[in-house]
């Protein structure tokens, strides 16, 4: 049967070549599938990154929500708690010292009674970016603490230091040009905490001191405890470095 082998052979090439040309098209399908899942896979995690980045940005906000206070833009009460929290333990484990200035506007009510509520909020704004703007140190927290009243924070500093930035702010605010005119008291308090030392101290002694400083007069800074330290307007100049 020799005279077949060219049929076989025929057969053959014939079978390899169908098998090929069906082997091409499935590849060409794979090849366009696996090319589309690709291109899915791609915009889906190009969607996904941007869910991502979106769900990180309302977290943000959201974060800034429960620090920040709406009026004024600085920290809130609430952040204030949880920082004096944080950082008594870390002055405490550093045996450094840690200051709080209270800060409270002068006759704030009448404010209120002379240009009405609405430039009072204006004050309480104005005042809290004058004072943010005054305040150099990132670790530094200005927070409003109550209404017209004001908390910094002054982590690594003696009393000396709170008293002297607290000195800088009013005088700077008593020469600012700003309509109406107003000038804040301050009380400062600044220990090395123990482990007995809390929140409540810190708040106790810079408000006798804020107490000390309204009942002198206003417009000046107080120290507990009381004749520690007190600086002559005339000194403050070069006084903002604490
Ligand atoms: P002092 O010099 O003793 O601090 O007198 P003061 O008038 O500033 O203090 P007082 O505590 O008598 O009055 C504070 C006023 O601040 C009373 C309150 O109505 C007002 N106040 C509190 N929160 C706000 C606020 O968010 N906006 C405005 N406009 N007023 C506020
Ligand atoms: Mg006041
Ligand atoms: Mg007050």
């Amino acid at each position: 049967m020799p005279e077949l082998l060219p049929y076989f052979f025929i057969g053959i090439i014939t079978g390899i070549g169908i098998t090929g040309i069906f082997g091409a098209i499935k590849l060409t399908r794979w090849q366009r599938t696996a090319a589309e899942l690709e291109r899915q896979l791609r915009s889906h995690s190009f969607e996904l990154q941007i869910t991502l980045e979106e769900l990180a940005e309302k977290n943000r906000l959201l974060q800034q929500q429960t620090e920040i206070d709406a009026l004024s833009g600085v920290f809130n009460r609430a952040y204030f708690n949880r920082q004096m929290q944080a950082e008594l333990k870390r002055s405490r484990r550093e045996q450094r010292p840690l200051a709080l200035v209270l800060l409270d506007i002068d006759y704030f009510k009448q404010i209120n009674d002379n240009h009405g509520h609405l430039a009072g909020d204006q004050v309480i704004k104005t005042v809290a970016r004058l004072i943010q703007q005054w305040v150099k140190r990132p670790g530094d927290k200005l927070c409003r603490y109550g209404g017209e009243e004001f908390a910094l924070i002054l982590p690594n500093t003696d009393l000396d230091g709170a008293a002297e930035l607290a000195e800088y702010i009013r005088q700077q605010l008593h020469n600012s040009t700003q309509q109406p005119a107003v000038t804040v008291s301050a009380g400062c308090y600044s220990a090395i905490p123990t482990t007995q030392s809390d929140c409540d101290e810190y708040i106790n002694f810079a408000d006798k001191a804020l107490y000390s400083a309204k009942a002198n007069g206003r417009n000046q800074v107080q120290s507990y405890p009381p004749g520690q330290r007190r600086i002559s307007p005339e000194r403050t100049g070069e006084l903002h470095e604490h």
